[in-house]
């Protein structure tokens, strides 16, 4: 990054433990609480691409030869950069990202999660050994795969890069990150901090830019895996482009999260559940309840939910969105829903805060009597947006979830353990929960959704996400004279 005032001020990539001197095109970045540019990022291209995988390459030989367990001291140290810079890199999510204090505060202690679960792979690795024949053992390693990628979103623009950067990096491989160049000065800072808690040069580097790098990525000959974190329409893309190249790839895209309420559910902790889901990070999440069915007399719960969604205030305890575009496509979705004969029970919709004229922000809204068939119902919205459809059969409750492209996360709000048990095991999602608003599971846990909310196989975090940063490598070893062994061969 460099110091001059914010409209000049270039967000520089990051290559070999330096910000280079880049003379590329530049694309503003604007803080979307108040629309003011903070930034400009540079838009790298090839060469850049080319440098920083040379870096990675030749990283890479000294890095995977130390230790799992010398490779995580660095994210030990990291840790307590984290911690100890913790106001700063929250005030960066907030400026950048425009999410309210806690919110973002919360989105670096999730990244301090995540380097604790790195620190612990000395722990959780066990490489099995095993007699086999008689004097002969099998034995497998995990192995790095070597130059890998990251691709992420505007979202979680400190939580996300952190998602892949602590597993891979500790588990031997080099990485480039490409963050969103919406929000790339978390990412820069999360550079600058490895390289002080003492990562060596090159083995984390990060380009920015659009389109034309990422596929660049997917096309780069020396770069063996990409993961993706992002929309569908884009996860479709990298997933497709870096496979054809013969890479490892996870793609993760959108959401469109289902909550099934059912009437017994219990009133007070489903309002604030579902109030708090559909809100929170102002619905820019892939966990964001988006869609509630409603499944016969629950007018009881809706009329709390809308008391709590009321307490809701723009710019106080909701964040911003992420730009003008997003919000004109949030209020177009409400707007197209009412037109068809849905009724907004609360408006969120042409909110300006005071004294912050330029910022980016949608109230909450809720929006009932919504048919499935309706866009609204379908597509991901993004926004603090949830749409009731209802019906008086829990059969089509489960259709209409099940009816869904997405399958990132779904629950159900019952007191009835049975018929939790029975929407649970119906539901077509990668995590669901029950009397839980957002079922995001936490380390060790593994994070990730199915059908095109996940392309690939294994999870981006947790355990799972061992299986993609690391090859197996199956050793089978005999010392003994032929006469002690029974080896079938
Ligand atoms: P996006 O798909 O627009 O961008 C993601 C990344 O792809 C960025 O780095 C961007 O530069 C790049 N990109 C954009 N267009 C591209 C193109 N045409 N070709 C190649 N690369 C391209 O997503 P976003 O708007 O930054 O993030 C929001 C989306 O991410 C939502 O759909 C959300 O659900 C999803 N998301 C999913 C998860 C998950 O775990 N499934 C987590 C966070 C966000």
């Amino acid at each position: 990054m460099s110091s001059e005032s914010p409209s000049t001020m270039i967000t520089h990539n990051f290559i070999a433990g330096k910000f280079t001197d880049d003379h590329n095109k530049t694309m503003e970045v604007l803080s979307p609480l108040n629309g003011q540019v903070i930034s400009n990022v540079v838009l790298s291209n090839r060469q850049q691409l080319d440098e920083a995988v040379k870096a990675a390459k030749n990283a890479q030989v000294s890095w995977s030869d130390f230790t799992l367990k010398e490779r995580v001291q660095v994210f030990f140290r990291f840790r307590s950069l984290l911690e100890k810079n913790i106001d700063e890199l929250t005030d960066m999510v907030v400026l950048e990202n425009g999410k309210i204090d806690s919110e973002a505060r919360a989105e670096v202690m999730k990244g301090i999660e995540l380097c604790e679960f790195a620190c612990s792979l000395p722990q959780l690795i066990n490489d099995e050994i095993q007699e086999v024949s008689k004097g002969v053992e099998c034995r497998t390693t995990h192995v790095p795969v070597g130059v890998v990628a990251s691709i992420t979103p505007f979202n979680f623009p400190h939580m996300v890069p952190l998602w892949t950067i602590p597993n891979a990096i500790a588990l031997g491989n080099c990485m480039i990150l490409k963050p969103s160049e919406q929000t790339p000065l978390s990412a820069a800072r999360i550079g600058e901090l490895l390289t002080e808690a003492g990562l060596p040069d090159g083995v984390l580097s990060i380009i920015n830019g659009d389109k034309e790098i990422v596929e660049a990525i997917c096309d780069h000959p020396d770069i063996d895996a990409v993961s993706f974190v992002g929309s569908t329409r884009v996860a479709k893309i990298v997933y497709q482009r870096a496979t054809f190249n013969l890479k490892r790839c996870i793609a993760l895209g959108g959401a469109k999260n289902h909550l099934i309420v059912l009437p017994d559910a219990h009133v007070e902790m489903a309002a604030t559940n579902i109030a708090a889901s559909m809100s929170g990070c102002a619905g820019q999440r892939c966990m964001a309840a988006s869609a509630m069915v409603a499944v016969g007399k629950v007018d009881h719960i809706i009329e709390e939910l809308c008391r709590e969604v009321k307490k809701i205030k723009p710019g106080d305890n909701l964040g911003s969105v992420i730009s003008a575009s997003a919000k004109e496509r949030i209020e177009r979705y409400i707007d197209e829903a009412e037109a068809a004969g849905a009724k907004v029970l609360v408006d969120g919709r042409k909110v300006i805060i005071p004294g912050r004229e330029g910022g980016f922000y949608v109230g909450a809204t809720i929006i009932d009597y919504v048919t499935p068939d309706m866009n609204i119902a379908k597509e991901e919205v993004f926004g603090p947006v949830l749409a009731i459809m209802r019906t008086d059969d829990l059969d089509e409750a489960i259709r209409i979830e099940n009816s869904s492209n997405y399958g990132n996360a779904s629950s159900v709000f019952t007191q009835n353990g049975s018929m939790a048990d029975y929407v649970m095991e119906r539901v077509s999602s990668g995590m669901v929960g029950v009397n839980i608003g957002v079922p995001v599971p936490r380390e060790p846990f593994s994070f990730g959704g199915w059908n095109e909310s996940k392309f690939g196989v294994a999870d981006i975090t947790g355990k799972s996400s061992i299986h993609f940063w690391t090859k197996l490598k199956k050793r089978t070893t005999k010392w003994n004279p032929e006469a002690w062994t029974n080896w079938m061969s």
